[in-house]
């Protein structure tokens, strides 16, 4: 049975699990697992008015529908206000300079309507916040840095900044891709690192987008402009997602404003018409990571901490949902004690069954569709006009896309 959080002599608090990380999908776990009758403490660095109404981040998150599912099943979906969903009806997939035949990929005409829905991250990360905050069982604490933790086969824990130590069943290392935990437990990861850098930033245009979202893959850049939610105002806003050297990127990101409009609208060629910069311009570096394992005695790796993806097949954050469900509903099956060993290995062979093959895809896909030399190009060219032809891929993809199986 889950046991209660207590405060004993010496200040030390004790949880079921403790969740290193408020970001998206530590928040989440922490809903499964308070719903579930579990007391967690979720250790976020930021402070709460931050998580309280995160920033813009230029991330808009392509949600699969199991996604918007479970987001649905705990009330965050209600938390986002619903004209800045955007549904996406259409993948609009082109290599090459132009002229060549785009891969397109539809919603299928029955069933849900949309292949999947765009929703910014920070919106996301808002009203999971909320959400966690009014679940029974979950403490946040927010702005608070952890200044070492231990996990061995009797107990997991952190000691905080301000020399406070708490103490759980399990610790949970939610703490984003180049994961601080993940190192300290000597837990070895595959790194790929692609040597470019991403630029992501809203722009309007006067040609509407037509809820489709165009992944171009040009020669020398990588362009993908995914569909955001019309507003009152004139014309149409697609978030632009440019792939690029990261010295490019640094040049791009000193222009002012209307230089990078301008350039931007020559990158797209025009197939918007005149793009208007109207928001920040933030830059990650492109970095995939597969952890080597996703636990250890009394730790379990989520998130990007275990599986950090690149964002060409957008599968990050929906990939980070399904493993702290396949968490939360490894203890829930267990004998009562979060961090069982044998909790972990199920959490862990299932986790890694799901994942190892799309972050292998996703790899594959980036190095052949951004690399430039004579056989990556014709590889692009032909592979997308195989696929055009194949229904069973093109369903296959649909299906991946919109995550309808399982
Ligand atoms: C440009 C871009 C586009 C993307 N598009 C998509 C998409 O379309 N679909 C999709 O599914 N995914 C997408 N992703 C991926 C998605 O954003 C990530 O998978 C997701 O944010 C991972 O969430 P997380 O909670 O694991 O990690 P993070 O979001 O990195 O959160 C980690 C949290 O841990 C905190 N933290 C770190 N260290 C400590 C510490 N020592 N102590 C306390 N707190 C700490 C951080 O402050 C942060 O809040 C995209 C990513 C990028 C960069």
């Amino acid at each position: 049975m889950p046991s209660h959080s207590s405060r004993t002599p010496g200040d030390l608090m004790r949880y079921d699990v403790i969740i290193a990380g408020g970001g998206p999908v530590g928040l989440a776990c922490a809903i499964s697992l308070g719903r579930d009758g579990r007391k967690v403490c979720v250790v976020e660095r930021s402070p709460a008015h931050v998580l309280a109404d995160p920033p813009f981040d230029g991330r808009e998150i392509a949600l699969t529908h199991h996604a918007s599912e479970w987001l649905k099943s705990v009330g965050a979906w209600d938390e986002i206000p619903a004209g800045n969903i955007c549904p996406m009806y259409t993948a609009r997939i082109e290599t090459g300079k132009s002229g060549s035949p785009p891969l397109l990929f539809d919603a299928p005409t029955a069933g849900p309507d949309a292949l999947g829905y765009m929703v910014a991250n920070h919106l996301i990360r808002r009203g999971l916040y909320r959400v966690a905050l009014r679940t029974p069982g979950v403490d946040i604490r927010a702005g608070e840095g952890i200044a070492s933790s231990w996990h061995d086969t009797r107990s997991a824990g952190v000691v905080l900044a301000n020399e406070e130590r708490i103490e759980a069943d399990l610790l949970v290392a939610a703490d984003g891709r180049f994961s601080r935990l993940r190192a300290e437990a000597g837990i070895g990861a595959i790194v790929h690192d692609f040597q470019r850098s991403i630029m992501v930033c809203r722009l309007r245009h006067p040609e509407p987008h037509a809820n489709t979202a165009l992944q171009w893959f040009d020669e020398g850049q990588t362009i993908a402009l995914l569909p955001v939610a019309p507003d009152d105002r004139p014309g149409s806003c697609s978030s632009l997602v440019l792939t690029l050297e990261p010295d490019e990127i640094a040049r791009l990101k000193a222009l002012d404003g209307k230089a990078f409009s301008e350039d931007i609208t020559a990158r797209t060629q025009g197939r918007m018409g005149q793009m208007t910069l109207e928001s920040a311009r933030c830059v990650y570096p492109l970095k995939a990571v597969y952890a080597h394992r996703f636990q250890a005695p009394r730790l379990a790796l989520i998130g990007d901490a275990a599986v950090g993806m690149h964002p060409i097949t957008a599968h990050g954050f929906n990939l980070g949902l399904r493993g702290q469900e396949v968490l939360a509903r490894a203890i829930a099956n267990g004998a009562g004690d979060a961090g069982d060993p044998s909790v972990l290995s199920r959490f862990e062979r299932t986790h890694r069954r799901a994942t190892a093959p799309l972050f292998a895809a996703t790899n594959a896909i980036a190095t052949v569709y951004t690399r430039d030399e004579p056989p990556f190009l014709m590889a692009r060219r032909a592979g997308l006009a195989v696929a055009n032809r194949l229904l069973p891929f093109k369903t296959a993809v649909t299906n991946m896309l919109m995550d309808r199986h399982g």
